[in-house]
């Protein structure tokens, strides 16, 4: 194919590592700029009325990098293949692809080529061939991405030296491109991982700062994105002193293929078996288990951080009082399960619920997430909607919530001082030693805070250190 493949819609990272992917089959490819509200404006402007956020900002997105494409004297229908993922629906994900093509014809670029991937059959319509090499490499493109991320989110709130953890991270990112664009070898992205946290083991760390954990679910582009499309909720969570717990894209993948077997199961208890289908479930199945392997395997490599990804099935268990998995459409139950399996697992002081404007499955959910919260009264939870301009009200009631998670990540390290039999004031004044600073220290599973985890796990440490300042009188 002559054309350069364009793609978009996940964060920087993932951008990245999937374009080498994409060029390592001997594709050229490009990834859009991150959208802004100009985007939002732009596909406002050319698509139909009462579209949800998601669709204007990245069909304006489109248009906008289009039209400064042909200012430059480029022939963008020519030049250009675009891809996004596509399905039925239910909700107006399966108008994305009538939408391009509207505004396309909209903004003048009628000849302009889309090739749809189909995300439930994976499979493609259009220019680009989806085979399994290249379902296998952008997989690992997208767990690499997920992990590097989340660990980016997990590192610089404790970094002693500001922007350390990014410029490492940077540089690995760089590199990690060239490994997906040389085709990927499992044995070499590990290689580069461990690259990275050597690196990274250089950086200083102070995990003694109390700071809130922080989930952001909700709407899948929208809790995914980095861009105005939802107020840059990460980093200004992560700026207003939070730490921030971002949502895997692969959780999205494997969410998918939990589904894609349980309707295989119906349809074999209602049909009948067949040698086709149990062929295609068995299939189902093997591949979820291989992708969510891989991602133990990556992430084996930063001692098993971030955390394995929720079981699908009880992820379902959860919902099941508030939503029924068969009920499908944006993240379908899961933006439930997620708020409950927070509450049960204690992985997080809050969740931030993001629904963007005219989200159908979103507003269903929300109508849920009242009951779960009339049965979790402890849980600080807010859901917030993304409109484009209402930043500043949003961000305000974001702000409220987080001094309630502030003050129980506060009364959490309390109790783990407590526990370890230790005086606050005192442990704060003592100076943790050099192996205490790395990235990769012990954490407990007994708290939700990395400063009480942090001080739980090394409380043999913490006791002795303080028994010594005690007596020095400090
Ligand atoms: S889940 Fe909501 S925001 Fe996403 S495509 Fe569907 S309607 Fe739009």
């Amino acid at each position: 194919m002559n054309k350069t493949i364009l793609f978009g819609g996940l964060t920087p990272l993932h951008e990245l590592f999937i374009k080498g992917a994409v060029e390592s089959l001997g594709y050229r490819a490009e990834f859009l700029p991150v959208p802004d509200n100009e985007s939002l404006r732009i596909g406002r402007e050319l698509c139909n009325r009462g579209m949800c956020n998601p669709t204007y900002y990245t069909v304006g997105n489109l248009i906008k990098f289009l039209r400064k494409e042909a200012e430059k004297g480029i022939n963008v229908e020519e030049k250009y293949l675009f891809v996004t993922v596509g399905a039925c629906g239910p909700c107006r994900f399966g108008m994305y692809e009538s939408e391009y093509c509207l505004a396309l014809k909209n903004a003048g670029f009628k000849g302009f080529e889309i090739a749809l991937l189909n995300q439930s059959e994976f499979s493609s319509e259009g220019a680009l061939e989806i085979t399994p090499p290249f379902i296998w490499r952008l997989v690992k493109a997208v767990w690499c991405a997920d992990i590097v991320r989340d660990l980016g989110y997990r590192l610089r709130p404790y970094e002693t030296e500001k922007g350390s953890v990014n410029k490492v991270i940077k540089s690995w990112a760089d590199k990690l491109y060239v490994v997906f664009k040389q085709g990927g070898k499992v044995k070499d992205i590990l290689k580069a991982l461990k690259g990275l946290r050597k690196d990274l083991e250089k950086l200083d760390f102070d995990y003694l700062r109390v700071k809130p954990v922080v989930s952001v679910i909700g709407e899948f582009w929208a809790h995914t994105t980095e861009s105005d499309g939802n107020y840059h909720i990460h980093s200004w969570l992560e700026e207003e002193g939070a730490e921030v717990r971002p949502e895997p894209v692969a959780g999205w993948i494997d969410y998918q293929l939990f589904i894609e077997a349980e309707k295989l199961k119906q349809e074999i208890k209602v049909k009948g078996i067949t040698k086709s289908r149990v062929k295609k479930f068995l299939a189902v199945k093997a591949m979820a288990f291989t992708f969510r392997s891989l991602y133990d395997l990556f992430r084996s490599v930063f001692s098993f951080r971030p955390k394995e990804l929720p079981s699908q099935k009880l992820l379902a268990e959860l919902a099941k009082p508030y939503f029924d998995y068969f009920v499908v459409g944006g993240e379908g139950h899961l933006e439930v399960a997620k708020h409950v399996y927070a509450i049960k697992k204690r992985n997080s002081h809050m969740v931030v619920s993001v629904k963007p404007f005219g989200c159908m499955p979103s507003t269903q959910s929300d109508g849920a997430q009242s009951k779960v919260l009339s049965d979790y009264p402890e849980s600080i939870f807010i859901s917030i909607e993304t409109s484009g301009d209402s930043e500043v009200n949003v961000k305000s009631r974001v702000l409220m919530k987080l001094f309630e998670a502030r003050k129980a990540a506060e009364a959490e390290f309390e109790k783990a001082c407590q526990k370890v039999g230790i005086d606050r004031e005192i442990l704060e004044k003592t100076p943790s030693p050099d192996n205490l600073r790395k990235p990769f220290v012990k954490l407990s599973n007994e708290f939700t805070g990395t400063a009480a985890r942090f001080v739980s796990a090394n409380a043999a440490f913490f006791r002795t250190s303080y028994t010594t300042c005690k007596e020095a009188g400090a």
